[in-house]
Order: structure tokens, then C-alpha cells, then sequence
């Protein structure tokens, strides 16, 4: 029956769920997607409907899971992924990343199927130090807005780490930082989408704080290289997944101003709480253990996903739900 190694990605619908779908799909697996639709959008994989290899199940993954038949694999990729999204939907965030990941584990377990997890650099919280090494046990603010993704996202690591040394269940665990490309959400409030929908609308440019804090931005393509290579390795702590080329965020005000051409400038707004000052990740280790590092500059990056928002219809551009993020901001 399932020659075919066959592989279930959670998140399918969202800006990374969709791009490893695509991936694992021209790598001639058999796909099963898994997306409650809260922050996903069909239409990142409404390409994929139609082949004989994918299958989409609309399941929110905090209830229990079950796909039919053998699994070889599973990525677990469901979350709201944005600080504006944490401060929208916080229990969701919470649930997903504890509920939903120990769904998963047991369907890993069930299954004898190799789970990689998404984690991500907020584990960090707002890091003293800088690069960050995995070693570094971060600096989070339990009950502070972004505490609902870091502290579920803490707890998947641990609960994902207990599946792996008390049921043996193989196990792999990527934390990703900031990473961008065609499919990130307009609205999401994110500085990437944020600054060239208004560049694309003409509006104002909003930086939060002085702009100073800074942040690594990693092309989409570069990550699910990364995220394909740990899959495959037999790696189970914890592995940084970023680009460690980092700047300001007023520096990278700049450069979109630059690549849109836009005549707006650049407007300043209160920081939201618990910012991150700094985020930069030490990839040692994927340099080390994957062979891995990221091939795809900012400039080459930032033109593709700036052609991508050109070309969204005229109405999704300037529907944009909440065009002033900062009402958010507590
Ligand atoms: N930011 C900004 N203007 C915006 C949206 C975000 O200056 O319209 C800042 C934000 O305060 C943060 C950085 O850009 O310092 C990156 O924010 P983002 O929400 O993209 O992700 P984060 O790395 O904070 O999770």
C-alpha cells in the first residue's frame, strides 16, 4: 500500500506550513495538511489541492488528532505567529503550542513517526546576550503580552524533550527566528509586511520605539532548507535556524524605502511592551552538524517578496483590517 513516505504538516495553510508543503511535495512525498484557518489562508496551497499527492484536513489540532493509515513523519507548524496575533487570539497561542503539540507527540508516538517541532527564538524572551546560542536559557516575561507564545512555546520544547527520553519517540526540535518571504500575511503587523503595505499605499512608515532594537531576517527558502536538513539529521536538541545578518530596525525602514521608492518617511510610535532589544542567532551548530547557512541576501530577498505584495489584488492591499497596530500595544 503507502510506499510513498508519507508526511502531515500542521500550520499547512500559513506562510511556513505552505512553503514546506510545496517542498515536501517536490520531494515526492505524500502530503497531509492540517490547518484550522485562524491565521491561514487557503489560498497558500489552493495549488496543491489538486494533485493526487496532497490532502487537506480542516482540524484545529487542540482536539485530538488522527489521520488515517501509516505516517512517517509529522511537522508541527500550527501557531499564531505575530505579536499582534498573541494579543488577538492569546489563549489560542497558548493552547496550540501545549495542547496541540502533546496531540501530536501522541500521534508521533502512535504512529512511530519522527516529529519535528517549530520553535523559535522568542524562547530567548528579550536576550541578554547576543548572538544567541542554544545553550542560552533566555529572559521571558511569564504574564507579560508576548508570554502567551514564548511560555507555550517553552513548554512544547520540554514536552517534546520528555516524548523523546521517556517514550523514545524521535524527536527534532528547530527554533526559527525572523524569517520573511512571499505568503506572510499583510496584516499580520509584522515590520516586514507592515512597512511595504504602507509603502505600497503611501502611507507613513511606523517604527515602534527608536528604532534601534534589532532584528536578522532570514529569506523563506533558506529556512525550510534548514528545517529539511534537521528533519533528516539525527540532531535532537534544540537548533537555531536563522540569518544572522542583523540591523536596525530604522536601517531597515531605509532599505524598504529605498527598494518601494516610496516619497513617505518613516513615523515613530510607542514600543510595545517587552520588545526584544536585540535578536541575532548563532548558527554554529547548523553551520556544524546540517552544513547549513543561508544563501539568500536581504536585498535579493526583499525584491521577491516586495514583487509578491505588488502583485496581491488591489483589494487586499488597502482592506487592511487594523492599519494602526499600536492600538494593540499595552
Ligand atoms: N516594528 C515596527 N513597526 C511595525 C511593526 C513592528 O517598528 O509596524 C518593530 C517591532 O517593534 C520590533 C520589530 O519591528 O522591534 C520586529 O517586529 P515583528 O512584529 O516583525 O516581530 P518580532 O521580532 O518582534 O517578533
Amino acid at each position: 500500500m503507502f510506499k510513498q513516505k508519507r508526511i502531515l504538516i500542521t500550520g499547512a495553510a500559513g506562510f511556513l506550513g505552505s512553503h514546506l508543503c510545496d517542498r515536501f511535495i517536490k520531494e515526492d512525498f505524500y502530503v497531509i495538511g492540517m490547518d484550522n484557518l485562524i491565521t491561514g489562508d487557503l489560498r497558500n496551497i489552493e495549488h496543491l489541492l489538486k494533485l493526487e499527492n496532497f490532502e487537506f484536513y480542516h482540524h484545529d489540532v487542540t482536539n485530538f488528532v488522527h489521520t488515517p493509515g501509516k505516517l512517517d513523519y509529522i511537522l508541527h507548524f500550527a501557531s499564531p505567529a505575530s505579536p499582534i496575533d498573541y494579543l488577538k487570539i492569546p489563549i489560542q497561542t497558548l493552547k496550540v503550542g501545549s495542547l496541540g503539540t502533546h496531540n501530536l507527540l501522541g500521534l508521533a508516538k502512535e504512529k512511530k513517526a519522527r516529529i519535528l517541532v517549530a520553535s523559535t527564538s522568542e524562547v530567548y524572551g528579550d536576550p541578554n546576550i547576543n548572538p544567541q546560542p542554544e545553550e542560552y536559557w533566555g529572559n521571558v516575561n511569564p504574564v507579560g503580552p508576548r508570554g502567551v507564545y514564548d511560555e507555550a512555546k517553552r513548554f512544547q520544547e520540554a514536552m517534546t524533550m520528555a516524548y523523546h527520553t521517556f517514550h523514545k519517540v524521535e524527536t527534532r526540535i528547530v527554533r526559527i527566528f525572523n524569517t520573511y518571504g512571499p505568503r506572510m500575511r499583510l496584516n499580520d503587523g509584522r515590520v516586514l509586511p507592515a512597512f511595504i503595505g504602507q509603502a505600497i499605499r503611501g502611507e507613513d512608515l511606523t517604527v515602534f520605539g527608536d528604532g534601534l532594537q534589532t532584528r536578522s531576517f532570514c529569506y523563506v527558502d533558506d529556512l525550510v532548507e534548514g528545517i529539511y536538513r534537521l528533519l533528516f539529521s539525527d540532531y535532537v536538541q534544540p537548533m537555531n535556524i536563522g540569518n544572522p545578518d542583523e540591523i536596525t530596525i530604522k536601517e531597515f525602514g531605509e532599505e524598504i524605502i529605498k527598494l518601494t521608492g516610496t516619497k513617505q518617511k518613516m513615523i515613530f510610535k510607542p514600543l510595545p511592551t517587552d520588545d526584544p532589544k536585540q535578536r541575532r542567532p548563532d548558527i554554529a551548530k547548523a553551520r556544524k552538524i546540517l552544513g547549513w547557512e543561508p544563501k539568500i541576501s536581504r536585498a535579493e530577498g526583499l525584491k521577491i517578496t516586495y514583487e509578491y505584495f505588488k502583485s496581491l489584488p488591489k483589494a487586499i492591499i488597502e482592506k487592511i483590517e487594523h492599519k494602526d497596530f499600536t492600538k494593540y500595544h499595552r
